[in-house]
């Protein structure tokens, strides 16, 4: 009985002996696995925090890590995953792993991209502004700008009050942005007041003054041309300088003022001449005659010098063509040449000088805009049809594109050599008061007989004595020996 007690005691001592060693080896083999842990495993420390924020649009830059075992920089030895875009918005993680023996250490960064700045909005217009009474704001429009957002302008969130105008917008990230638009509603300024035609004109006394108009538009009350007042006034037959004041109001009381100067002024003496010193312009009224301007213009060919012919309905259409065809300047001395006809007023005068200018027109298709007055303009005989008749004329038919011719050589020969009809007279006479200092414009007529015997030796004459001979054209000036009626 006691052997078979000490055999089962020994028995339990050999397994305890079996089990104190086991236990040993495991302590030993932990041991060792722990202190090969300790030398081999790796640790990675991240620089900086693990979750980092950046502001849109910074670049992201890798803030740094180290990592170790416990004898050795494994720093070279790490892998880094991930990628950030710092370009878009969101949240990026990074991965870092090292491996070492057999252990492997892994750790993760978080990087947000954000955008903190708020969107801009830029009013059009500005940002206090004036509206008219009792109308409505205009929206003059808006833009919207943003760091990282594009298109936000359909975003814009547009709340009206009474007095302001909110424009509020949101970027993606949600920051927010505010504009105040106030609105006061009155009226400054005054109406735009235009006049129409010069400011500042000059007439010659007689003429008729027509007022060229105006134009008045208000920014809040439109066209208020109606409105518009004219104090002073014009007396064409007076010298002098006139002002006219254009006055208008707005419902809000702006006033705009404008004026007008116009000056009358008095037919100026041209009796200097036409110009040029030492030219002669030989000029033929009351033609075309059938024989007798046919032989001026053989001698005016034959000595190779142009005139001027002023001519009336008389005599055959044939003789005008070939003065113009031969390259004479066509003027205009009305039609009837009657003083009692084209003296009595205004319009028969024009009613006249159409009808020979139709003519002229008719025959030759040109469009003289070059006329002599029957009498010249200084005549005194239409006194007796129309008090003042000359001084009206004289400017109407400059305002109508005219130009006037007088003379200030007579050739005598519808005066002092009429009752002779005596060539040599007009040959005299006309040679006595030619002058080399001045521009020499000289009467004659066409329809004297006598006076084409004369042209051949006057022309000689002013040949021989260094004149030349010119003809009107739209160079020449007007010649005027001034108006007495
Ligand atoms: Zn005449």
């Amino acid at each position: 009985m006691e052997r078979e007690v000490n055999g089962e005691q020994e028995k339990i001592d050999k397994e305890i002996f079996i089990i104190k060693v086991v236990v040993l080896i495991v302590l030993i083999i932990a041991f060792i696995i722990l202190i090969v842990y300790l030398v081999f495993a790796p640790t990675i420390d991240l620089k900086k925090s693990k979750e980092i924020s950046i502001t849109y649009p910074k670049v992201y830059k890798e803030p740094g890590y180290k990592a170790k075992s416990l004898f050795n920089d494994l720093t070279n030895k790490v892998k880094v995953k991930g990628k950030v875009n710092s370009q878009k918005i969101g949240t990026y993680k990074i991965t870092y792993i090292v491996k070492n023996f057999l252990f492997t250490a892994v750790t993760t960064r978080s990087v947000k991209v954000v955008d903190k700045e708020k969107p801009q909005i830029i009013l059009k217009g500005k940002e206090e502004t004036d509206v008219c009474p009792n109308a409505n704001y205009q929206e003059e429009g808006y833009e919207v700008t943003d760091n990282y957002d594009k298109d936000l302008k359909d975003k814009v969130k547009v709340t009206v009050t009474d007095n302001e105008i909110v424009y509020t917008v949101k970027d993606s990230s949600g920051n927010k942005a505010k504009v105040i638009r106030k609105l006061i509603y009155q009226d400054k300024i005054k109406p735009d007041l235009k006049l129409k035609g010069s400011t500042n004109l000059s007439l010659t006394i007689g003429s008729t003054y027509l007022e060229s108009g105006y134009t008045a538009i208000d920014n809040c009350d439109g066209d208020v041309w109606g409105n518009v007042k004219v104090m002073g006034s014009v007396n064409p037959n007076k010298l002098g300088t006139y002002t006219l004041t254009y006055n208008v109001q707005d419902k809000a009381g702006n006033e705009a003022i404008a004026t007008r100067k116009v000056t009358i002024r008095n037919i100026q003496k041209t009796n200097s001449g036409c110009g040029i010193a030492g030219a002669i312009y030989l000029t033929f009224d009351d033609g075309p005659n059938a024989s007798s301007t046919a032989q001026i213009l053989n001698v005016l060919k034959e000595e190779g010098v142009k005139a001027t012919f002023f001519v009336t309905n008389a005599g055959p259409d044939a003789l005008i063509k070939r003065a113009y065809d031969e390259g004479h300047t066509i003027g205009l001395h009305t039609a009837s040449h009657k003083y009692n006809v084209v003296y009595a007023s205004v319009n028969n005068y024009f009613n006249d000088l159409n009808a020979v200018a139709n003519r002229v027109k008719r025959i030759t298709g040109y469009d003289s805009k070059f006329i002599r007055f029957p009498g010249g303009s200084s005549n005194t005989v239409s006194r007796k049809y129309s008090s003042g008749i000359m001084t009206r004329l004289a400017s109407e038919v400059v305002n109508r594109g005219y130009k006037y011719y007088d003379w200030n050589v007579d050739s005598g020969d519808a005066g002092t050599c009429a009752k002779s009809k005596s060539s040599s007279c007009v040959y005299s006479t006309t040679t006595r008061y030619l002058s080399k200092n001045k521009c020499n414009m000289v009467l004659m007529h066409d329809i004297k007989s006598y006076t084409a015997d004369a042209l051949r030796n006057i022309i000689k004459y002013g040949k021989q004595n260094g004149y030349i001979f010119k003809q009107i054209d739209s160079s020449t000036p007007i010649v005027s020996q001034g108006i007495n009626n």
